[in-house]
């Protein structure tokens, strides 16, 4: 068998989870909402099962989902993109592969910014590619030119950006947007922008896409399963630059093909009810704000952020001397929750005491977890 995959640990995420059902803890590792999806998609869904289609769609996706693409981010990010530029994946982590097996060839080196999400470097790899790693730094995790132009060698061909970003859950700045498009241009790279949690903000927080930046170099991730909180339809897209698109696509049809056409034609009449978000968005800011103040009631040092569903904790700051892996072990061995040690997301000298706790729970999940992060420390 192929080492690259031999050696391969289990994603931290399946690998939390499977912890969490077999300590029968809380899981705030992985993360997916217990509430927040509109349940008027889900009739939806329902009904195109019984009475859409069922057989294979578009290799590129429905053409009512591209539509309603094209006009979503027009009307939310006055982006310029027209229906033809998206091609539909089984899931933003399928688009980002389709995108870097299209955008790279063997040797190529494509730029990551740690703490990454994990699938990047893995992926970057299958594609013939040399993972370049850029370390970011709390609390703030600051990125700025110098960092860009000290990793890039003649070799870097894409940037790859989260934003917001996971796992730490900061919000790209505009300066940082800058300096991202100025290193870009001046080196000719592309840009894959990794934007599945653009909806899901702090309030207050503004959130700009590269795609309306740099149009002629960004390679834009969108994911269905983060905008209406349904993580498991696996319904995402990428957004390019016409001709890109279309090498995107060639490598898409041998991915995956398609995705399920009913769950695309859900997304595509979900999309056109924006106001649909609106209940979940002030749910998950309650939710924030819930399980924030109960870790700092129990003594934890919290690191801030602006977007995604993720809260990050400081152990040594909380007076915990344990490392990150330690501390996910006994919390979710001994007190009952389940969270996620960020070291799994830097290769070259991570930080190793810091956790990432998913706050998009009912209240009673967030009250019985800050309860079990008591019980940890
Ligand atoms: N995006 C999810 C998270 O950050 C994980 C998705 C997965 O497990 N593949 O928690």
């Amino acid at each position: 068998m192929n080492p690259q995959f031999e050696t391969m640990p289990v994603s931290i995420f399946e690998e939390m989870s499977l912890a969490a059902a077999r300590h029968g803890a809380i899981n705030l590792g992985q993360g997916f909402p217990d509430f927040g999806w509109p349940e008027a998609l889900l009739d939806e869904a329902a009904r195109l099962i019984r009475e859409g289609s069922n057989q294979y769609p578009p290799s590129r996706g429905l053409p009512a989902l591209r539509d309603s693409l094209s006009a979503f981010y027009a009307s939310r990010q006055s982006l310029a993109l027209d229906p033809g530029q998206f091609v539909v994946t089984s899931g933003a982590t399928e688009a980002i592969a389709a995108a870097l097996f299209a955008a790279l060839q063997p040797g190529d080196a494509a730029l990551i910014i740690a703490p990454a999400y994990d699938a990047y470097a893995p992926l970057i790899r299958r594609a013939g590619g040399v993972v370049q790693e850029v370390v970011l730094r709390p609390p703030h995790w600051s990125l700025d030119r110098n960092l860009l132009e000290a990793a890039i060698t003649p070799q870097t061909r894409i940037l790859i950006i989260n934003n917001p970003h996971n796992p730490t859950g900061r919000v790209l700045s505009a300066a940082e947007l800058d300096a991202i498009v100025a290193t870009a241009r001046a080196h000719d790279l592309l840009i894959l922008s990794d934007e599945v949690w653009e909806e899901v903000l702090a309030p207050g927080t503004t959130f700009t896409s590269l795609a309306g930046l740099a149009p002629e170099r960004v390679i834009k991730v969108g994911s269905a399963g983060k905008i209406f909180s349904l993580t498991g339809w696996k319904v995402g897209w990428a957004a390019a630059p016409h001709g890109m698109a279309d090498v995107i696509a060639r490598a898409h049809q041998y991915l995956t093909f398609a995705t399920p056409p009913h769950l695309q034609a859900a997304v595509a009449s979900a999309l056109a009810h924006p106001e649909w978000l609106d209940a979940p968005s002030e749910g998950f800011a309650r939710a924030r704000q819930h399980l924030a103040s109960g870790l700092e009631a129990a003594g934890y040092a919290l690191l801030p952020g602006e977007g995604t569903y993720f809260q990050c904790v400081d152990l040594k700051a909380s007076g915990i001397d344990l490392d990150d892996r330690a501390f996910a072990a006994l919390a979710v061995e001994q007190a009952g929750v389940a969270v996620i040690p960020l070291s799994p997301f830097t290769e070259r000298d991570p930080e190793r005491g810091l956790v990432r706790l998913c706050f998009a729970k009912k209240d009673e999940t967030i009250d019985a977890a800050i309860a079990a992060m008591a019980r940890a420390r």
